[in-house]
């Protein structure tokens, strides 16, 4: 993965550290718009939410769908921030690329399954489109897999690749939701040192009150930027309540952090 270039939206390379956010997962236009709009405040460029939810049962809140994409485009029209969404099949990423978000991002279930990622992979080499995409570590703590689901994004023509560092699952209650095992992400980025790497506090830690700490962590350890979960009100979100934050608590861990792009 030589060719690996530097993580780029329309031209533009993104400066360092790379800050995405927004919600878990888009619930209504007018949480997307607000959510959005209060990012923007807090100085925040580039933002996320979920379209389509991987949930672990059935029954749940599933993700609103293509309507979704629509909202995205509309935050990027009236905020002028790039829009980024997860994808985890074909029609996923057609749907994307329709609405032509600016960011894909691919999940730890789906970059657990070398058969979804070869899907995606191929629907991409398809479109002959090199939109930038993140993968998260899977699910499991197996760095081969997560190393495999990038080459098959780069096999297809994906050159601007990065990663997201979410955590891995574990047996039992912890104080992560998902445990950190710092020296995956750490071998990777030794491994391909062309890589951006990107922490995800909130899917780390679980709770509100562990993002602050563990996005300082992952700056000292050279990560080159985080993406974590806001919401206008994150008390009554339809998934991952506990470890959303507003955008003004954002803008405040954002402004006590310390970045030094150092390298590991
Ligand atoms: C998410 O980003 O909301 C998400 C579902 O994350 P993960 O794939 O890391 O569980
Ligand atoms: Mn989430």
């Amino acid at each position: 993965m030589e060719n690996i270039k530097p993580l780029a939206i329309d031209g533009v390379e993104l400066t360092k550290p790379i800050i995405i956010s927004g919600p878990c997962s888009a619930e209504t236009e007018e949480q997307v718009m607000q959510t959005a709009r209060e990012l923007l405040r807090s100085g925040v460029k580039i933002y996320r939410a979920g379209i389509w939810k991987p949930r672990t049962k059935p029954g749940g809140f599933e993700g609103v769908g293509v309507p979704g994409l629509a909202w995205l485009n509309k935050v990027r029209e009236e905020t002028g921030m790039k829009i980024a969404t997860e994808v985890a099949n074909r029609g996923h990423v057609e749907a994307a690329l329709e609405y032509d978000l600016d960011l894909l991002w691919i999940g730890a279930r789906t970059s657990a399954n070398p058969f979804a990622m070869q899907e995606i992979a191929d629907v991409l080499r398809e479109s002959g489109r090199d939109i930038p995409v993140l993968v998260k570590n899977p699910v499991n703590p197996d760095l081969e897999l997560w190393i495999g689901a990038l080459e098959r994004l780069y096999n297809a023509g994906i050159t601007r690749l990065g990663v997201i560092h979410r955590g891995f699952s574990t047996y039992g209650e912890h104080i992560y939701r998902n445990h950190p095992q710092w020296r995956i992400p750490l071998e990777l980025r030794i491994r391909y040192p062309q890589i951006p790497i990107i922490c995800d506090p909130s899917h780390i830690g679980g709770k509100r009150e562990l993002i602050a700490s563990l996005s300082q962590q992952a700056l000292d350890m050279g990560f080159d930027g985080l993406i974590i979960e806001s919401h206008c009100n994150p008390d009554c979100a339809w998934s991952d309540k506990n470890q959303q934050i507003t955008p003004e608590v954002l803008g405040v861990i954002l402004d006590n952090l310390v970045y030094r792009d150092a390298p590991v």
